[in-house]
């Protein structure tokens, strides 16, 4: 029987992979619900191949595209909008599998709200388990949730786990014969980038990732290292293992997308050429595997895989991420909210790229932490940190 899913974030990046993958297989899956946030346009194109039941949008964007869709002759599709309505279709009862793809924060209430009806959930926003970690972990295990990562480095983790891993007891320690996880980062396009060149390079210069096509901000979190760090963060959590057994390495081919350490002395690895719609068809289809359009890996043209200790010190996000998630609590939100304004501020050309870390690293420092017990102490600490981190990125304002 065909499984009808759910795209929050359908016109981004990880939706339009999402897409690519479900066109190949029909037989198997339907589009009921996908979501926008400003590509209109881009939205219309996908409602009028796909034929989804519902599309949300911001209220301010629905007569909009009620006027789009009379244009294109499109009945077929309700409209709903803003939070509520990205909750409703994620947790709708006809829908079996949602894609977590919204960018930011603003993901976070939809995916908890399919998880809490006990979806197969694709977690590719990664930024909503950073802020609500063990409140998202608990609701899986509580209402039965697959939570099945789609970032390519924990779904490489996952397929390298042993069976079960993640439905076992949540200790923090590894288990099962496991020993270690090695988190691969490309290392971004400033890898080899001088300390003092990093302070001029453009918002352009940061988005063009070398391996990966992705969303700005995701871009921007590569080049800064905060995406490994919002990793190693996501990695706690999905693999309940404390981050004192996660080593990042930078592996700048991204063939290898992680590894896994047992204590016999393997390390398996997960490879493949760098496209997300490997990762995505690996949740969808989980346990079985479908076909995806990804070339086969060829060995021949990829003959060298260099590995490498990451730089701290021109990186210092990897730094804060892990301390972050050492300190525990809110400090997570808290990160995660002070790096979405200091991105948001750096791709407005408000700030240097420099500045991103040290926006995040006051707005750490100004608050006091405090236990993420209740979705509401965290979206407040979340509040708090983006009002902290507004006013640092005014006082650090480029003229
Ligand atoms: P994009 O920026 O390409 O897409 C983001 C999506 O979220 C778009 O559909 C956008 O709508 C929507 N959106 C943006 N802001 C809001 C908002 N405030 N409310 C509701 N919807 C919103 O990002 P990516 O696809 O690259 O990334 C999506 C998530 O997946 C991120 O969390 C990222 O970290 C993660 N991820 C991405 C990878 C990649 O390869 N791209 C790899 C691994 C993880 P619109 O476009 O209409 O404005
Ligand atoms: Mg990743």
């Amino acid at each position: 029987m065909s499984q009808s899913v759910c795209i929050l974030g359908a016109t981004g990046s990880i939706g339009e992979s999402t897409l690519k993958v479900l066109q190949q297989h029909p037989d198997k899956y339907s589009v009921f619900a996908v979501t926008a946030y400003s590509r209109l346009e881009k939205l219309v194109e996908i409602c009028k191949q796909f034929h989804p039941q519902v599309a949300v949008v911001p209220s301010t964007k629905q007569d909009r595209l009620a006027q789009l869709f009379k244009q294109h002759q499109i009945d077929y599709t309700e409209i709903l909008t803003d939070e509520a309505g990205l909750v409703a279709v994620a947790e709708h009862p006809q829908v079996d599998i949602v894609m977590a793809a919204i960018v930011g924060a603003a993901g976070l209430l939809p995916t908890l709200a399919a998880v809490k009806a006990s979806k197969r959930v694709l977690l590719a926003n990664k930024e909503a388990l950073v802020m609500s970690g063990e409140i998202m972990m608990q609701a899986a295990e509580q209402h039965q949730a697959l939570l099945l990562p789609v970032d390519s480095e924990h779904n490489a983790i996952f397929q390298c786990l042993p069976n079960g891993y993640c439905q076992s007891e949540r200790t923090g320690q590894p288990k099962q014969g496991v020993s270690r996880i090695l988190l691969t980062a490309s290392g971004g396009p400033f890898l080899n980038t001088s300390l003092n060149d990093l302070h001029d390079v453009t918002p352009a210069q940061a988005c063009k990732h070398p391996n990966w096509s992705m969303g700005q901000k995701i871009s921007v979190d590569s080049a800064t290292l905060m995406n490994k760090g919002l990793e190693l963060i996501e990695a706690c959590h999905l693999f309940s293992i404390s981050e004192h057994f996660v080593t990042v390495v930078i592996h700048p081919q991204s063939i290898i997308h992680s590894m896994v350490q047992y204590v016999d002395g393997s390390t398996l690895a997960q490879m493949g050429n760098p496209d997300m719609c490997t990762p995505i068809a690996h949740a969808l289809a989980w346990p079985q595997r479908i076909s995806t359009p990804v070339d086969a890996l060829d060995l021949f043209v990829h003959q060298q895989l260099n590995f490498q200790q990451p730089d701290t010190i021109k990186f210092p996000a990897l730094r804060l991420a892990r301390h972050a998630m050492q300190a525990g609590g809110v400090a997570p939100a808290i990160l995660n909210a002070a790096n979405e304004i200091a991105v948001a501020a750096f791709l407005q050309q408000k700030i240097k790229f420099t500045a991103i870390p040290e926006v995040v690293e006051h707005t750490l420092n100004d608050m006091e932490n405090a236990q993420a017990n209740s979705l509401e102490t965290i979206l407040q600490a979340d509040q708090f940190a983006r009002n902290i981190a507004t006013q640092r990125v005014d006082a650090l304002r480029l003229k």
